[in-house]
């Protein structure tokens, strides 16, 4: 009795201790250094090449689709650039298979009968082009069930394809690019309000619209029809472009599919409508590459001192879809990550952990890129295997959600950071940075690492004209990113990054996730 009763009064106080203890350590995590702070300010304000980086990425290698030639080359200009700041061990990582790589080489597409007019439309990622300039009619073919193909067999050869039904455009009222307001981050640092999942009805439809989809591009395909001419989502010229053929070498080719404007699909559509025929004249040129089917992350770093064997990681994804540059999505982030790490290395300050940057390819298809690494160096999601290294990484900050300045940090739900970051954040009020949200965000590379048990975050940025104007939509271009959100984003990056290095101990981690 006694001896139990003791090593209950042991154990109790032994749980007292470490509870105090754990407090003590919490409480002891440092504020942030305002002298460094000071210095990656001055050097942003003064030397900044984050547009430079933007201009090149953008305006001179243009969109990056994952394993195309333009971002092969835009990677080797990454790579010379990080180097000639003095990064050490620069390098692309292969990963893969991805599939093959994809561009548009040529595309021109006019309405010449019963007027002449130019289509503002983009051709589909993954999708062939034509056999030289076509010139042939355009067919409404409302096929809206797999009962539908039959009518429309052996009429649809050669001929440019219309399927969609016109939808209506409504005048916009609201101007495209936002600041959040206070109230709207307070709202944002609130738990996301709960929302039941999509009924099994809801997600039937669904799959059974995926599947349709996938047998109508193939009758298409199939009927010989010259193009599919797909309504695009937006409007005003904006026009969403994403793929529509695959990327995997063993699956068929599919048409040539065009993404057009809402308001020259409507043109053609209301035409037909009167019973004048209309007639086009398209010419694409799209070409695939097979050579290479495996694709590369981008790594650099700052080598710690003491800790040097630890690492804390900063990325952003390289990647982006075909129509416009990728400026926002995600030139932009890759910029505001390089950015940082050139105003970490300038400042002469050393940390006592390594620096990684890594750009992601493949982010657009899956996150393929940064799971690939994550998979490879610190823990396979799939059996939660977790490998030596997965103990050394502090945490990983990502930038993705477009041009707009930081505003707080997505928690991820790890709750024990926020006292850390709340202090770190202190100095960046005046910028605007001013929330903690406990709520998790998703759709970009933070993932890879957050679902793995490493300490990962999305800033929250100003979503800007992110919707509808740039995600993913032929507008993404250089006049779309707002310099001096860039600039505040670099020196924010760069501060969370050193402080996470030069800290005593590791973020604190929320329990490894079950298998
Ligand atoms: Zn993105």
């Amino acid at each position: 009795m006694r001896v139990r009763k003791l090593v209950k009064f042991a154990a109790l106080f032994g749980l007292m201790f470490a509870l105090a203890w754990g407090a003590t350590a919490q409480t002891e995590w440092p504020g942030p250094d305002t002298a460094a702070i000071g210095k990656f300010q001055e050097e942003e304000q003064q030397h900044s090449h984050v547009m430079e980086v933007v201009g090149y990425l953008s305006d001179v290698y243009g969109p990056r689709l994952t394993n195309s030639p333009n971002i092969r080359e835009a990677a080797d200009y990454a790579v010379k650039t990080l180097g000639s700041w003095g990064l050490a061990n620069v390098h692309q990582e292969p990963w893969g298979p991805f599939g093959r790589g994809w561009s548009n080489d040529l595309f021109v597409a006019n309405e010449i009968a019963p007027r002449h007019f130019p289509l503002i439309a983009y051709p589909k990622a993954w999708t062939l082009g034509t056999p030289g300039a076509i010139t042939a009619e355009v067919v409404y073919a409302k096929i809206e069930k797999e009962e539908d193909f039959g009518t429309f067999r052996g009429k649809l050869k050669g001929k440019f394809v219309m399927t969609a039904p016109l939808r209506a455009v409504e005048a916009q009222f609201e101007a495209p690019g936002h600041r959040y307001t206070d109230q709207e981050l307070a709202e944002l640092a609130q738990p996301r309000p709960v929302q039941p999942p999509p009924d099994q009805g809801t997600r039937d439809r669904l799959t059974a619209q995926q599947q349709f989809n996938q047998k109508l591009v193939k009758f298409l395909t199939d009927e010989g029809a010259a193009a599919w001419l797909e309504p695009s989502p937006h409007d005003g010229g904006t026009i969403t472009v994403l793929g529509g053929g695959s990327r995997d070498p063993k699956e068929p080719f599919v048409l040539p599919r065009v993404a057009v404007a809402i308001e020259h699909y409507g043109r053609i559509f209301r035409t037909l409508e009167k019973h004048i025929p209309v007639t086009l004249t398209v010419n694409i040129v799209n070409k695939f590459y097979d050579e290479n089917l495996d694709s590369f992350n981008i790594v650099a770093e700052i080598p710690g001192t003491d800790k040097a064997d630890e690492v804390v990681m900063l990325g952003a994804h390289f990647d982006s879809w075909d129509s416009g540059t990728g400026a926002t999505d995600n030139a932009a982030g890759s910029a505001v990550m390089m950015e940082a790490m050139r105003i970490l290395k300038v400042s002469g300050l050393k940390m006592r952990r390594t620096v990684r940057l890594a750009l992601w390819t493949g982010e657009e298809e899956g996150l393929l890129g940064s799971r690939a690494y994550v998979k490879e160096h610190f823990a396979d999601r799939q059996s939660m295997q977790v490998k030596p290294d997965h103990a050394k990484v502090s945490g990983y900050f990502n930038v993705d959600n477009g041009t707009g300045k930081i505003r707080g940090v997505y928690l991820q739900a790890n709750d024990a950071v926020r006292p850390i970051f709340e202090k770190w954040m202190e100095p960046f009020a005046v910028m605007g940075m001013t929330r903690l949200s406990v709520r998790g965000t998703g759709g970009t590379d933070h993932v890879s690492f957050d679902e793995v048990g490493l300490p990962g975050f999305q800033f929250i940025q100003d979503p800007i004209e992110y919707e509808p104007r740039t995600h993913h939509t032929n507008m993404d271009v250089y006049e779309r990113v707002q310099e001096a959100d860039l600039k505040q984003m670099a020196v924010i990056v760069a501060s969370f990054v050193y402080m996470t290095a030069d800290a005593e101990e590791e973020l604190p981690r929320k329990p490894l996730p079950k298998k």
